[in-house]
């Protein structure tokens, strides 16, 4: 390890404002030494942001830092984990001090929020790149999977679709509730946990509605029937899109179905939870809003509230393909 390198992880990762009493050492050895309560099952989950891809050049570090976390604790939230630790692997063009304080200081506003406690992680030189690993707990066989819904089962989402796809869209013209969503993703973990015992499956919203729902369905090869007329807005959103220009009214349809980043969970409910699931949901600031229901023949068909039908252009973002 350089200078510099040793200099990164004692001035912007070593001092935090959580101690976990589970981390037995943290970041300064050559490993962290960790304790998994009893009755628990250890969930983990990784994320690369790579800059250029899933982030423009001119991302505020705050909002990078945020990010590579957020992205993270929306997969341990689509468990219904309780997220304890996280390592940082962090690839650095150049070393520079500010841009890094910015780093942590997005990183661990987060983390402090989650009691999370960075216990390592690795710096590198190299093209900008932030990998995070998160890890949480669960009680033995109660983790939230992809797989479990059956016919009949509402199908909800938290929150709001499509803002991040239309801050992306609309770039410096996006409006400040727009880019929030964009560049702040605010992980559902009180509503994951709030699902334990509750949904029949869960999954995150990364990649946009309908690419995240097919992935739930296709495991038990099941279909689903949305109502785009559902479909959550914000205000934000709705503000936008009320601008004047082409494309606005399939926009209103298209992001929330297609747009990916929004980090909200899509999940399936048996119709005998749903009023407890909808009541304890609501209490939450992202609240939840019914959106379908899971059929048995497979494939995902949309229709307006009045019952026609709609046919979605795009159907979200696929990694490596040309779109
Ligand atoms: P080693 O050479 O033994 O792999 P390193 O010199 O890479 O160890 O790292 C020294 C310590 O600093 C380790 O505890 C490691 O986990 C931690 N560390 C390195 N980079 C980071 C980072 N970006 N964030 C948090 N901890 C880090
Ligand atoms: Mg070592």
């Amino acid at each position: 390890m350089s200078g510099d390198e040793f200099d990164i992880i004692s001035q912007h990762f070593t001092r935090q404002p959580v101690a976990r009493e589970d981390v037995l050492l943290g970041v300064g050895d050559d490993a962290a030494l960790l304790l998994v309560p009893a009755g628990a099952e250890l969930v983990v989950c990784m994320d690369t942001l790579v800059a250029g891809v899933h982030f423009s050049a001119d991302t505020p570090a705050a909002a990078i830092g945020h990010k590579a976390l957020a992205v993270n604790l929306s997969d341990l939230a689509a468990m219904g984990a309780e997220p304890a630790w996280a390592t940082l692997a962090l690839t650095l063009p150049e070393y520079h001090p500010v841009w890094l304080a910015d780093f942590a200081r997005g990183f661990f506003a987060l983390a402090d929020h989650y009691h999370v406690q960075l216990v390592g992680g690795d710096t590198t030189h190299g093209p900008l790149t932030v990998t995070v690993q998160t890890h949480g707990f669960i009680r033995n066989g109660k983790a939230l999977r992809r797989t479990g819904a059956q016919p009949g089962d509402r199908i909800y989402v938290t929150g709001t679709l499509g803002d991040a796809g239309l801050a992306l869209q609309l770039r410096t013209a996006a409006n400040e509730g727009l880019r929030k969503r964009l560049d702040y993703p605010q992980p559902r973990i009180e509503a994951g946990l709030a699902l334990r015992k509750h949904a029949s499956a869960v999954i995150d919203v990364s990649d946009g509605l309908l690419a995240d729902l097919g992935h739930l369905l296709e495991g038990d090869d099941l279909g689903a029937r949305i109502d785009i007329d559902a479909l959550p807005h914000s205000q934000a959103f709705l503000e936008a899109i009320e601008q004047p220009g082409p494309g606005a009214r399939p926009a209103k349809y298209e992001l929330p179905l297609s747009a990916g980043d929004d980090y909200e969970l899509c999940f399936t409910v048996p119709p005998p939870q749903c009023a407890e699931v909808e009541q304890r949901l609501g209490g939450l600031a992202c609240g939840c809003t019914a959106i379908g229901v899971i059929e048995q023949v497979p494939g995902i068909r949309c229709h307006y509230r009045d019952g026609r039908d709609y046919q979605p252009v795009s159907r979200g973002y696929l990694h490596f393909v040309d779109e």
